[in-house]
């Protein structure tokens, strides 16, 4: 949207022969209050780890979060009460569709039951369900405006591609695997990248808002369990992110993924 928005103004500034590029408006994006990146952390799959360590984390310093929760998770069903409270403490509750489904053709992924195989799923279904899910979204957190990551970052059921469905639901979605924003004139709230660290230390996670910081753009994260469950980073390394973010806040602007792809709209020429 924001990218299609430059090229029009590109379009326009090269018809009156200005010499405005695409660069040049890059360049001129600012974040606010002079910090010179903007971080997301966020937390895939509902997971228990992050209800016990990552959002107390958070939460002692100041910090919001953005947890992408799969509806029929066991903590939807058992801890709703903390989700709950998570989304009153100003954390972000975003879609992850209701059941996780994720191409079972692809390499590595035996672990895709039959029930749960993006491949074997009409794109109206999973469309009806990710609208299902936001509808039990706004039922938790009572919001009506909601981001999106897509499981494992397969875009197509049953061959077709559902993301481009459900794109106008959504104030931005995560597609793909790359934390750091390249450039703010090309970034594309419909296709944004996301970091998913496991086993990694506090100075790997560091090193990746600080390359954020030297190109003035964004670091996304999908974290996944912290300090249990799977695909996960120590509580330690977590916390060593966190504090670097905290110590250096005039740096890091952290928020939730809505909140930071909405300032980043606000800031798409008129
Ligand atoms: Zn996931």
């Amino acid at each position: 949207m924001i990218k299609n928005l430059f090229l029009m103004l590109s379009a326009a500034l090269v018809a009156s022969s200005a010499t405005t590029s695409l660069a040049d408006q890059g360049a001129d994006f600012s974040w606010p209050a002079g910090a010179r990146a903007a971080v997301n952390l966020a937390y895939d799959d509902a997971l228990g780890s992050q209800l016990d360590n990552a959002i107390p984390a958070l939460n002692r310093y100041g910090l919001k979060g953005s947890f992408y929760l799969t509806l029929s998770g066991d903590t939807v069903r058992n801890r709703l009460d903390e989700w709950r409270l998570a989304a009153r403490q100003g954390h972000e509750l975003g879609n992850h569709t209701l059941f996780h489904q994720c191409s079972g053709s692809k390499p590595n992924r035996e672990w895709v039951k039959p029930h749960e195989d993006l491949d074997l799923i009409s794109a109206d279904e999973l469309v009806a369900q990710i609208q299902l899910a936001s509808t039990m979204l706004h039922a938790i957190d009572g919001r009506t405006e909601r981001t999106f990551t897509v499981p494992c970052g397969d875009r197509e059921a049953a061959g077709e591609d559902y993301v481009k469905r459900v794109e106008s639901e959504f104030i931005a979605i995560k597609v793909y695997a790359g934390g750091v924003v390249p450039d703010m004139a090309d970034i594309d709230p419909d296709a944004l990248g996301g970091y998913s660290p496991v086993e990694v230390s506090g100075e790997q996670l560091i090193s990746v808002v600080k390359e954020a910081a030297s190109k003035g753009t964004m670091a996304n994260f999908t974290f996944h369990g912290i300090g249990g469950d799977h695909l996960s980073v120590s509580s330690q390394a977590h916390e060593e992110l966190l504090q670097y973010l905290s110590d250096n806040s005039e740096v890091y602007w952290v928020d939730t993924l809505i909140k930071i792809m909405k300032y980043v709209e606000s800031q798409g020429p008129e």
